[in-house]
């Protein structure tokens, strides 16, 4: 379809928690020019390979262009009026909790208020989770506990301000590319130091002055250990913190030799951090995607709390989220086990204030399914129907082949995605098309709490619609005519807006009241702005003054004591770790479009220590069988010691039937941090031979 010239439209990019600003042209000939956006606060200008392709990854190709029922085209009414009967009846007969929504750190801000208001106030349910569950669950528990709500401290800036900067289980370089630009930036200008953490050699330690490939899974040892070091040194300073001593007794009693370090490696380690105020500690999935997840997010901001690093210029801890709207996702409540603007769903007033300003029939009363829990409650049936939203689970989900099988096996399956062949829309008894990046207007908020727009510069492909449209039809359908009644998201959004007051009157911190009355012309020409933003608070950084959102206005310590990563099983000796690459995003839907993209790394690969490649006779680009005790994959074997021995590593992009097979997740087991419900994605044990 062609699409007339228009003028650059300033929209956000659709792939990771960095939320670079993108100019958007169509040039009248089919085409789209792509740039970096030189005003957006987060990037200036800037895109990595995976934006600077976007305009490669748009078209029809694959898409999803009409409803279809039971593999049949249908029209929208048809579709929508099943939806709506179908899990109508399946609430009469069986209660709201036999309903389930999995949707997606993707979806705009807009679509998630939508989704979330319809589970939690009308229908009456928790059970609304999201893939953001795999991704950042372990920041928000650890936030909560530490600060007493989930907030980020802190702003991208800090990382150009700093003196010394500490990635976590963080591949800055390949998942948060133009961030990680910045930071190089601010290295070469001021000689930033940079400490890598991580057991592989990634393309992040290529600026680092010193890399520590700890122990798999001992992220919490390590900031133990410098917790303990910070007090011998008299660092701390406690004030305004509870839970100093609980914490630095637990930190005491870690065994070094938990790490796999040197004496000489901590040393170096603990001179850089305690050599400078200005310290930013940025970490993302290793810390996040692990059975004791939430422990490590709090021993990493133990140590910002007893040194007072925190929310103050150049300092303080950083979660970056893989997800581009993993931050909006939070703010409306996606997660089951959260409110609407960040109030908390165990607290009656709170969900009373939301019943009454939703004017909702049935709350949910108590938390959700988790991601986990939700699919295992599809395989036992006591979820009946379910709605997937934007997202891959039969890929994605730890345990895939089995989440597969699950949702296979479910009574009635909802689908509503951009394309029309993926693992999970072969499942569904219902397909919905929905719009995709271009075709669609809405909010997103990128790691730094900066809520910006994304705009429409593309008609619909064929008879698509926006998530939010979809799901307010299916509330007026149910019954809810006037609740889901908005005729543009920008109504979607004030409403959301209007409600974040609510909220900040009951001490929540995200508020952005100050936009409850915005209109439609002021929401298209919506700047990108820090939350919150309203008469009591605007933009910059949180916690700076010693005063966090607890009930009584103190930071908390929480006591950690490490656990280390299951023991493996004889038949499954190596611990596998999972990630991204540089240039695709999640399964490839998008990306795959791309030949330059796909380029850098054409097939699913298994990366091998040598002395592993050797005792198993492992040819360099030969092909790998990995197997676990819940599925299997075939991947081309690449030799190379930036992994350790025992510790091989593979992208998570792939899947398909055909060798090599990328079908990683399925090896993964279901196993969760018990605080978070996050998958341990980053410790599977397998086993391997050549295939
Ligand atoms: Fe998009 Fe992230 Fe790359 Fe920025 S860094 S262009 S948000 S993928």
């Amino acid at each position: 379809t062609l699409h007339p010239a228009i003028a650059p439209m300033r929209t956000t990019c659709p792939y990771c928690g960095v939320g670079c600003g993108v100019l958007a042209s169509p040039d009248g000939r089919g085409g789209v020019t792509i740039a970096g956006d030189p005003v957006h606060p987060a990037n200036k200008g800037r895109l990595c390979v995976k934006g600077a392709a976007l305009g490669e990854t748009l078209g029809h190709q694959g898409r999803l262009l009409a409803p279809q029922i039971g593999g049949q085209t249908a029209s929208w009414d048809q579709a929508l009026d099943l939806v709506a009967t179908r899990f109508r009846d399946t609430i009469a007969r069986h209660g709201p909790d036999s309903v389930g929504f999995y949707v997606s750190g993707q979806l705009l801000t807009e679509d998630y208020y939508v989704a979330n208001k319809l589970m939690k106030g009308f229908i009456g349910s928790g059970n609304i989770d999201t893939n953001s569950r795999l991704c950042m669950a372990s920041s928000v528990a650890g936030h909560r506990r530490a600060f007493g709500s989930d907030t980020v401290p802190g702003l991208y800036e800090d990382l150009e301000l700093a003196e010394v900067v500490v990635l976590v289980g963080s591949n800055l370089a390949w998942c948060h590319p133009v961030l990680f630009q910045r930071l190089a930036a601010a290295r070469a200008a001021r000689g930033t130091r940079v400490v890598v953490v991580d057991p592989r050699r990634t393309a992040s330690c290529d600026i680092a002055d010193l890399h520590l490939a700890l122990a798999p899974g001992a992220d919490a040892a390590l900031f133990n250990l410098l917790l303990a070091e910070i007090h011998a040194r008299s660092l701390d300073c406690g004030e305004n913190i509870d839970g100093v001593e609980v914490a630095l007794a637990a930190a005491r009693a870690t065994d070094p030799a938990q790490t796999g370090l040197t004496r000489a490696e901590l040393a170096q380690f603990f001179d850089l951090w305690l050599g400078s105020d200005k310290v930013v500690t940025v970490y993302s999935q290793g810390v996040n995607q692990s059975d004791s997840g939430a422990d490590k997010v709090n021993a990493i901001l133990n140590c910002h709390l007893a040194t007072g690093r925190i929310g103050r210029p150049g300092m303080g801890p950083f979660s970056v989220t893989g997800q581009p709207n993993a931050m909006g996702g939070r703010e409306v409540g996606g997660l089951a086990n959260m409110l609407a603007c960040h109030l908390e769903i165990e607290n009656p007033a709170h969900r009373t204030a939301v019943q009454n300003f939703w004017n909702a029939p049935r709350m949910a009363e108590r938390p959700g399914l988790k991601a986990m829990d939700m699919f295992r409650a599809v395989e036992d049936g006591r979820i009946k129907a379910l709605w997937i939203i934007c997202t891959n689970p039969a890929v994605t989900m730890p345990e895939a082949d089995r989440v597969a099988r699950a949702i296979a096996g479910c009574d009635f399956v909802v689908v509503s995605d951009m394309m029309a062949q993926t693992d999970t829309t072969r499942l569904a008894h219902v397909l919905l098309p929905a719009t995709g990046w271009g075709e669609k207007d809405g909010t997103v908020t990128n790691s730094e709490r900066r809520i910006s727009r994304q705009r429409r510069f593309l008609p619909p492909a064929g008879q698509a619609r926006d998530d939010w449209r979809i799901l307010a039809e299916v509330g007026r359908r149910m019954g809810w005519r006037d609740a889901f009644d908005w005729q543009h998201p920008a109504e979607v959004f004030a409403e959301h807006a209007a409600l974040s007051g609510v909220a900040g009157a009951l001490g929540s911190d995200f508020d952005i009241s100050d936009l409850a009355g915005i209109g439609v012309a002021e929401y298209d020409a919506l700047q990108p702005f820090l939350w919150p933003q309203s008469a009591a608070r605007c933009g910059g950084r949180f916690f700076g003054d010693g005063r966090f959102h607890t009930p009584n206005g103190r930071g908390r310590m929480v006591a950690v004591t490490p656990r280390a990563p299951q023991a493996l099983d004889a038949a499954y000796p190596f611990r596998l770790n999972t990630g991204r690459v540089r240039d695709h995003w999640h399964t490839m839907t998008r990306t795959g479009l791309s030949p330059r993209l796909s380029r850098h790394l054409a097939e699913p690969f298994l990366e091998i220590h040598p002395a592993d490649a050797a005792r198993l006779d492992l040819a360099p680009a030969s092909l790998a069988e990995v197997t676990s005790p819940h599925g299997r994959a075939i991947l081309r074997v690449l030799v190379t010691d930036r992994v350790t021995p025992g510790h091989p590593f593979a992208p998570m992009h792939w899947t398909g039937e055909t060798a090599p097979s990328g079908r990683v997740d399925a090896l993964v087991p279901g196993r969760v941090d018990p605080v978070s419900g996050q998958p341990a994605l980053k410790s599977a044990g397998v086993a391997i031979r050549s295939f």
